[in-house]
């Protein structure tokens, strides 16, 4: 029994030493992966629902490892958040957005907003405010254009730093945009608090609202809930007609999803935005 022990603990050992060289090995990747520029952007469409007009965009990181292929942001943001590069791999996030929306605005147009995701460590130095100030005025884009997406997990934090950075940041101009909205707990007590513009409501309710009431009464009383505060709604994950026609129906404002287009590179967005 004492050698059985011994040999499931090697053999736990092992595989937590296997999980972590992994970790580690995606770390040292990542962290050259930004700093030779190997990470890129995808941006998905987002719609207005009642014109299917495209407003803006939501930023998405990609990383083509060398050798792993495609490693999904699920992987590697929570890596970049564990090692503290989060906030180099934000600012680069934030730079590249707000400059591909210059371009588009130079290109004819100037309506379009840039949505970009904003992790909880971004905001622990305060560093985010300085990032999203550089890149406003580098890229020369007005603060109303762009949008911060964040989750409740942001305001749990330290909800007074947070509250501060925050403050500062509304007083730029730029919109907040509550993310993956009834997923958390107490994502109600936030919404006044900090003053948002828009609600995500989160795509496991929409997908399949449909085929389950209890989902589609969620998703319905957030939207009601949205509009009669004030904010715009969105709803994530749309992957068919069908719940695109009962979200306009719910006077829901603004989608995204498959059903409407994935997120594209950017020539291909261009090329979206040209009527192709
Ligand atoms: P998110 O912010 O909730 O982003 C929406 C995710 O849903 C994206 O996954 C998008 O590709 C996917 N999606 C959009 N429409 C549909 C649909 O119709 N069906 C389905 N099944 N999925 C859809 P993605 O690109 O894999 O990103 C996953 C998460 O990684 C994001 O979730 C966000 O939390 C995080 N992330 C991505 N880029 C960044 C970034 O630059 N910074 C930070 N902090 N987080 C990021
Ligand atoms: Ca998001
Ligand atoms: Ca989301
Ligand atoms: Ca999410």
């Amino acid at each position: 029994a004492k050698r059985e022990g011994r040999a499931v603990y090697q053999f736990a050992n092992a595989a937590m030493n296997a999980a972590a060289l992994e970790r580690l090995q995606l770390e040292s990747g990542l962290r050259r992966a930004i700093e030779t520029n190997a990470l890129r952007l995808e941006y998905q469409p987002l719609v207005e629902l009642a014109s299917g007009r495209i407003v803006g965009a939501e930023a998405l990181c990609r990383w083509d490892h060398p050798k792993r292929g495609p490693v999904p942001p699920a992987v590697f943001i929570p890596v970049a958040e564990d090692s503290g590069l989060i906030e180099a791999l934000g600012g680069w996030v934030l730079r590249t957005a707000t400059r591909q929306l210059r371009a588009w605005h130079d290109a004819g147009h100037a309506e379009l907003m840039m949505a970009v995701n904003l992790s909880a460590r971004q905001f622990q130095r305060g560093i985010v405010l300085q990032q999203v100030e550089d890149a406003l005025v580098e890229a020369d884009i007005p603060a109303e254009k762009l949008e911060l997406e964040l989750t409740e997990s942001v305001l749990l934090h330290d909800g007074e730093a947070v509250m501060a950075v925050l403050r500062r940041l509304k007083a730029l101009g730029v919109k907040l945009s509550m993310d993956d909205f009834g997923t958390g707990y107490s994502s109600l007590a936030y919404l006044r608090r900090f003053k948002f513009d828009k609600i995500k409501i989160d795509q496991s309710f929409v997908r399949d609202m449909i085929d389950d009431p209890d989902n589609a009464a969620i998703v319905r009383g957030i939207i009601s809930l949205a509009l009669s505060l004030g904010l715009d709604v969105l709803a994530e994950g749309v992957e068919d007609e069908t719940v695109a026609t009962r979200l306009r129906h719910w006077q829901c404002t603004f989608a995204q999803g498959y059903h409407f287009a994935r997120p594209m590179r950017p020539e291909a967005f261009i090329e979206r935005l040209r009527g192709g």
